[in-house]
């Protein structure tokens, strides 16, 4: 399939836990669209308890939207050279790993590959992802559950509460 020169529409999830989050989703919004990706929208920013392990300090998460020529590997390999950069620097000052960048949601297209899986399989199950998702994607449907990510949030399973973080 050419993606070659084609703008693609991609939802993307960040999250982080550890050290300034809040300045690690402006450095990866910085270095997306350095790369060339636009920031077509973005969510509010939510806060969500680390789940099973309470030793851990809250998650932020947010969803954007972007336009990308980037097919979905090499899209992969920027957010993970986007991670490792962002976890070099973290690595100094917080020796933790502190941004996640999960892409939810490809076009409408289904990727299932060892690297990567879109739309993200965890996707339906997680709140955390949901309600940010939801904030920017609404209306979009799933295009294997073939249920809106409204749909989908009203039926989640996880009953993590998700609540807006206000800064
Ligand atoms: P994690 O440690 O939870 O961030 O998982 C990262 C791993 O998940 C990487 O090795 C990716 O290759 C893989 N992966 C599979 N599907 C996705 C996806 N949709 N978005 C991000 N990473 C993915």
């Amino acid at each position: 399939m050419a993606h070659n020169s084609r703008l693609n529409t991609v939802y993307l999830l960040l999250g982080s836990n550890e050290g300034n989050r809040l300045d690690w989703f402006d450095k990866a919004m910085t270095l997306l669209s350095a790369d060339g990706c636009r920031l077509v929208e973005q969510s509010a920013v939510y806060e969500t308890a680390a789940w099973g392990k309470e030793d851990q300090p809250d998650f932020l998460n947010m969803a954007l939207c972007i336009a990308t020529t980037r097919p979905p590997l090499a899209l992969l390999e920027l957010t993970q050279s986007i991670e490792a950069q962002l976890g070099r620097q973290r690595t100094v000052l917080w020796g933790q790993r502190t941004l996640d960048i999960d892409i939810l949601l490809y076009n409408n297209e289904v990727v299932d590959t060892p690297a990567l899986r879109v739309p993200h399989p965890q996707l339906q199950n997680r709140r955390f992802a949901l309600v940010p998702l939801a904030d920017i994607a609404a209306t979009i449907v799933h295009p294997t559950l073939h249920k809106s990510v409204a749909a989908l949030l009203a039926d989640c399973p996880d009953t993590l509460p998700v609540r807006e973080y206000k800064f």
